[in-house]
């Protein structure tokens, strides 16, 4: 049932050089060769590599300034005073900012591609002073981080918000569209830990391309000795696309999908057993580990090699380069998962040679509008064989 794309058969990225977005006064208008752009990748985009990298290339340019703008913002936090002068928003306020960022780049070169993102600008556009302040510090991050210096060219607020907006797309699976969590993991951000930038490309139905943006990632693998991943900048991002594979660069690279990448690849070898396989869950307070059954589990198909605990999608980063080879996800029964969650990581997954599904086996399907229908949970695995011993023995403990 399950059929996963191994790397080592894709066809590699071709390289290409980085195109820049333009920036102009005032609010973009968009130029024709973006809409061309659109058209071509919108007609078949699975059979043309040359528009798919493009847009992989956009995505990735995308996630890229906006980790610049998470990385300030998480940095900020470090100081008590700053995070009292925000307010008690710091988070909200790096989200909204983060998708506005994400939205514009998307915009300027992908016009006609909509967007399914996980916030929504409704609590900005309340008339308190309070609500107005917010959406002024939303919108001066925002415009820093696209424009930097250049003071001639300015947001406005209104501008923010519908940016942000734009984000709110149903889904479903007739459309092509962006799907973003602008900020994925936020006990990791707040907590100096690890987050990601997840930005996914869906077509009628299907997730056919990913990047993850995971500022804090080392590019090193992780040590076999530890039990949680450090915080290391520049970062990492991790780029896949149906059929191309899937591959990592260092988050300021040039051409993180062209020369400066590395393929990566889950780990075809592993085993469980004595110094074998190692999996990854949610740190301690997330609604969405189950411990216990992982506990279990783990004792049950003969892991011995104790948790990985990392916060946000980084965990389907780590799995698809062969740092650990098991991302075990059990949330309540009463739990929706949306899709933001797992769009980017599920075709990082899938293009580096491991296996996804729920953990009924049923492939994740995201063409079902902003929620994913999953049965008792998400596992994904480095191997198809380790994938097939893990569903079995989650069908026997339950
Ligand atoms: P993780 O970092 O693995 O815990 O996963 C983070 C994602 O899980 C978040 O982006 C949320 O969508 C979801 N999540 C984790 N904990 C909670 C919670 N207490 N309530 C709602 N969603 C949660
Ligand atoms: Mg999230």
């Amino acid at each position: 049932m399950i059929s996963p794309v191994l790397a080592a058969t894709a066809a590699p990225f071709s390289s290409f050089s980085s195109t820049s977005f333009t920036r102009k006064r005032g609010i973009f208008r968009h130029s024709s060769s973006s809409s061309r752009v659109a058209s071509s990748f919108s007609a078949s985009s699975s059979t043309n590599a040359s528009s798919n990298t493009d847009i992989l290339q956009a995505m990735c340019e995308a996630v890229q300034l906006c980790s610049k703008l998470t990385s300030k913002t998480q940095k900020m936090l470090e100081s008590s005073d700053q995070v009292s002068k925000l307010d008690d928003s710091p988070v909200t306020v790096a989200d909204y900012a983060a998708q506005a960022v994400v939205s514009y780049v998307l915009e300027q070169k992908y016009p006609d591609v909509a967007l399914l993102a996980e916030e929504d600008a409704k609590a900005l556009r309340g008339g308190s002073e309070e609500t107005r302040g917010l959406l002024e510090k939303i919108a001066e991050i925002t415009n820093e981080c696209i424009f930097g210096d250049d003071v001639s060219v300015y947001l406005s607020r209104e501008e923010v918000a519908r940016l942000i907006d734009r984000g709110n797309h149903e889904g479903g699976s007739e459309s092509t569209f962006f799907v973003l969590d602008p900020i994925d993991g936020t006990k990791g951000f707040i907590n100096q830990r690890q987050y990601a930038i997840a930005l996914g490309l869906c077509e009628k139905g299907k997730i056919v391309g990913g990047v993850l943006g995971c500022p804090n990632m080392p590019m090193s693998k992780i040590p076999e000795d530890v039990d949680a991943l450090e915080t290391k900048k520049p970062g990492v991002i991790f780029a896949a696309y149906e059929n191309l594979g899937c591959k990592y660069a260092a988050m300021d690279a040039k051409e993180p999908v062209g020369k400066d990448s590395f393929t990566a690849t889950s780990d075809q070898l592993v085993k469980c057993g004595e110094d074998g396989a190692r999996y990854m869950e949610s740190w301690g307070d997330s609604i969405v580990a189950d411990h216990a059954f992982t506990n279990a589990l783990s004792e049950k198909v003969g892991i011995t090699r104790k948790a990985l605990r990392i916060d946000s999608q980084a965990k389907y980063g780590s799995l698809s380069r062969g740092d650990a080879h098991i991302y075990l996800r059990f949330p309540p029964k009463t739990y929706r998962e949306k899709v933001w969650d797992h769009a980017a990581g599920a075709i990082i997954i899938s293009e580096s040679g491991g296996v996804i599904s729920d953990a009924a086996g049923v492939p994740l399907e995201f063409g079902k509008g902003r929620f994913l229908d999953i049965n008792g949970g998400i596992v994904a695995s480095a191997t198809p064989e380790l994938h097939e011993q893990l569903l079995k023995a989650i069908a026997d403990l339950r």
